[in-house]
C-alpha cells in the first residue's frame, strides 16, 4: 500500500486500500482482506496521515480454545516530516522522518503493527465463556460433566480439605 507524494498538492487527499493479510505479513489468523481508509493532509513541511483499518480474524479463545471470528478495527495517526525540527511535539511513535527525495509513503508496516495492536490481549469467544473443565477437559459452553459441581463449589472443596486435615 503505497501513496505517491511527489507533486502532491497541499490539502487533504483520500485513499482506499484493500490488501491481502499475508501480503503485509499478518499471520494466518487474519483471513479477510485488510481495508484501509486513509486521509492524508499535505502541508508545506509535514504530511499528516490518519488511517482507519478494518479487518477480521479467527482467534482461539483463551478459556475454551475454540475458534471464533472477531472484527478488528483501529485508527492510527502518522506524521511525516522531512526535518525533525518540523516535528513539534508529535509522539515519537507517530512520527516518520522522510527524505525530500521520497516519492512514496509505504504504509504496510504501520498497518501491520496497528492491526496486531488492535487484537485484544484477552481473547474470549464470549464474555461469559465457561471454559474447559479443569478435571476432564469438557467444553462447558457445550456440555456439562459430572465433575462440574466439585470444581465450582469452593465450599465443598473447603469441607473436603477440613476433613482431610481432621483425619490426620
Ligand atoms: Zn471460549
Ligand atoms: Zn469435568
Amino acid at each position: 500500500m503505497k501513496i505517491n507524494i511527489s507533486n502532491l498538492s497541499e490539502g487533504v487527499h483520500e485513499y482506499q486500500f484493500e490488501e491481502n493479510p499475508s501480503t503485509i505479513e499478518l499471520d494466518e489468523r487474519f483471513s479477510k482482506p485488510v481495508l484501509v481508509q486513509v486521509e492524508l493532509e499535505k502541508r508545506r513541511r509535514q504530511l499528516f496521515l490518519t488511517g482507519h483499518i478494518k479487518t477480521s480474524g479467527r482467534f482461539a479463545c483463551d478459556r475454551c480454545c475454540d475458534d471464533f471470528g472477531k472484527d478488528i478495527g483501529i485508527d492510527y495517526r502518522m506524521t511525516y516530516v522531512y526535518d525533525m525540527n518540523d516535528a513539534g511535539d508529535t509522539d515519537k511513535d507517530e512520527l516518520t522522518v522522510i527524505q525530500t527525495s521520497t516519492n512514496e509513503i509505504d504504509i504496510d508496516e504501520d498497518v501491520r503493527e496497528y492491526t496486531l495492536l488492535a487484537v485484544p490481549l484477552k481473547l474470549l469467544c464470549r464474555e461469559n465463556c465457561a471454559g474447559l473443565c479443569s478435571t476432564c477437559g469438557a467444553n462447558l459452553n457445550k456440555e456439562t460433566c459430572s465433575c462440574l459441581k466439585e470444581d465450582i463449589d469452593p465450599d465443598l472443596v473447603g469441607k473436603k480439605l477440613k476433613k482431610i486435615v481432621n483425619n490426620n
